[in-house]
């Protein structure tokens, strides 16, 4: 049996789906990752690992890989050599640059590490010229991340992992923490059961973490969260519940104002008056209360004013970021943290993601760079990214497999998986962790770190980066929170760095939708694998979730007369797709829910980015 944990090699890396972080430790043999070894020495988990980062390892050896670069002739993709490959894509930066840079824009997955992301971000800010860069985490994460800048003056969370444990009470918006961050619900159901930490969640839709016995749940109707929030920090502010310091922060005055017709929104977001008077008064009166968002469950397009809300919470009861206070804001993939901590989205003047794909579509965008994203299958309106697509000159991407954006592009390169690298991720702790190399890259597969070094030295001019410390040693002269790190001096456990808040009150508001007759609301996100980049080629992950669905409530199925598997036709304003029916008990009447990384049964050809899409369903 190849596996024997005697004869393998171990290295001790991050594991590379979701924001917590978690330690663990390859089992290598023969060039091939065939194990993750439990080591309860590890992490502050104590070695626990949830079934993505114990059995999701399987894509890094995916007989799909990319071996060699591709390159477009005759309309087909051919084998082509790397000295072939990137002079094409030097040429056609280089070309974007002459002309002022604002024709190109890159798009790059939060997967990859601190060092990578700092590349990229160089290559176009620096060598090319163009303020169009950003992530799909521009859909949620970066929202939410954006919000706490504003509000706090970093764009991170004001809390560690450690202050779960230090809290008295968690506040949960969004459940489930347990499907997007699974390690971390197994920490709050430890505080849960060990420290009685009162657990209240706030969410659109009931889940594991629901379920825990003590836990205490508030459905609201989706895209209710601001109104909710809104209307608790109205009563925290009507009942005297503030901080003293609340009064001097900036903002308190005009907060206070316009939060004057809060308690009219509660009714909107469907949780009662009585209800909300009591999670306000318990939030403010606990001695240590945590705010948590488990992001990854279909954050619509007011995640910015979510944070923001969360943020007045905290900041009117003192309780922004001290030990067991504070906002964790969990960042779905694994370096999520890292691409906020990198600013690895445009600055003013720059076009977002959503931008990006608008300025392919008109022709201002004629040379797109897609590092590890997938944005036919993850980003919501599947026909307008695939025309926007069709129309620029230029699409390079630069993947493990080829894609469903992969196979429309000019030139494919092929990367290294998390398994091949070294660098550093930054895990929704801030904790700043190494990732060691377990493996030699696949074929011919190279680093992102070596594919975009060359890059900026040739584009931009300069030196090559000697190795990934040295890029790290860049990062930590440039980015405060990173002063004073170097990549060796990070060591087994990493290192947690802490913000210094600069607060202030924003208000914020955002509309809920509303159903129309006949119609359902539909929330569409992650179960299980985030956007399918790496989990959809691995066997232990597509064992226990081989294809889409769409999720509706028992009352709604017995309305419809559905049943589990029953085949249904969900049809939107912008197009229509067929799932088979999985019936539950999480959501409220009224709503639905299907993944979204799924490319043949693709929900993202009826979604168009907005609050929620509106849905009929029919079998
Ligand atoms: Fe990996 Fe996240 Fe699971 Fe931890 S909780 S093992 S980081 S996917």
């Amino acid at each position: 049996f190849k596996a024997r944990w005697w004869s393998l090699n171990k290295v001790k890396t991050v594991c590379s789906y979701c924001g917590t972080g978690c330690n663990l430790t390859l089992g290598v043999k023969d060039n091939k990752v065939l194990t993750t070894i439990y080591d309860e020495n590890q992490g502050f988990h104590n070695g626990q690992l949830c079934t993505r980062g114990r059995f999701g390892y399987q894509f890094v050896n995916s007989a799909k890989r990319l071996t060699t670069p591709l390159v477009r002739k005759g309309g087909q993709l051919e084998p082509a050599t790397w000295e072939e490959a990137l002079s094409l894509v030097k040429q056609q930066l280089s070309d974007a640059k002459a002309v002022g840079g604002s024709s190109c824009a890159g798009l790059v997955t939060p997967r990859l590490t601190n060092e990578e992301l700092y590349l990229f971000k160089k290559l176009f800010n620096e060598a090319i010229g163009s303020d169009n860069i950003d992530h799909s985490a521009g859909y949620g994460h970066a929202a939410l991340t954006a919000g706490a800048a504003e509000s706090i003056g970093v764009p991170a969370s004001s809390a560690t992992i450690a202050d779960i444990q230090a809290s008295d009470l968690l506040l949960v918006i969004k459940s489930d923490a347990y499907e997007t961050h699974p390690v971390l619900g197994f920490e709050i159901n430890l505080g849960v059961k060990r420290k009685a930490i009162d657990l209240r969640i706030v969410s659109d839709k009931s889940g594991k973490l629901t379920k825990l016995p003590k836990a205490t749940t508030y459905l609201h109707k989706p895209g209710g969260e601001v109104a909710l929030l809104n209307a608790l920090a109205k009563v925290i502010l009507d009942e005297g519940l503030t901080a003293d310091a609340a009064a001097s922060i900036t903002g308190f005055e005009q907060l206070k104002k316009d939060l004057e017709s809060a308690a009219a929104a509660s009714t909107v977001c469907g949780v009662s008056a009585d209800e909300i008077a009591t999670l306000a008064r318990d939030y403010a009166k606990a001695g240590k209360a945590l705010i948590v968002f488990p992001t990854g469950i279909g954050y619509p397009s007011h995640g910015k004013a979510l944070a923001q809300a969360a943020f007045n919470l905290a900041l009117l009861t003192g309780k922004v970021s001290s030990e067991g206070n504070g906002v964790l804001i969990l960042g779905e993939k694994n370096n999520s943290q890292g691409a906020a901590d990198l600013k690895l989205h445009p600055v003013a003047g720059g076009k977002d993601a959503a931008a990006i794909i608008d300025g392919c579509a008109s022709g201002a965008i004629k040379t797109l760079y897609v590092v590890g994203e997938n944005p036919v299958i993850s980003y919501p309106n599947r026909q307008k990214v695939e025309a926007a697509l069709g129309k620029v000159d230029f699409l390079v991407v630069q993947d493990l497999f080829l894609t469903e954006t992969a196979a429309r592009a000019n030139v494919v390169l092929p990367a290294c998986s998390f398994a091949e690298k070294d660098g550093s991720f930054t895990s929704v702790g801030k904790a700043v962790q190494r990732v060691r190399k377990a493996i030699k890259p696949v074929g011919l597969a190279k680093s992102d770190f070596e594919i975009l070094s060359e890059l900026c030295a040739t584009v931009g001019g300069g030196e090559r980066y000697r190795d990934v410390a040295a890029v790290f040693d860049e990062i930590a002269k440039n980015v405060p929170a990173y002063a004073g790190l170097t990549l060796e001096g990070l060591g087994e456990n990493g290192k947690v760095y802490h913000v210094t808040v600069k607060p202030k009150f924003v208000s914020v508001s955002a509309e809920v939708p509303v159903a129309e007759p006949g119609t359902m609301i539909l929330v569409t996100g992650s179960a299980l694998y985030h956007c399918g980049t790496m989990s959809l080629f691995g066997e232990g992950p597509m064992y226990v979730c081989p294809e889409g669905y769409v999720e509706l409530g028992r009352s709604d199925a017995a309305r419809l007369g559905v049943a589990d598997g029953t085949d249904l036709m969900i049809k939107s304003k912008i197009g229509e797709v067929k799932l088979k029916a999985k019936v539950g008990n999480r959501l409220p009447e009224g709503v639905v829910f299907a993944p979204y990384h799924f490319a043949e049964q693709s929900i993202n050809t009826i979604t168009d980015g907005s609050t929620a899409t509106l849905v009929s369903i029919s079998k």
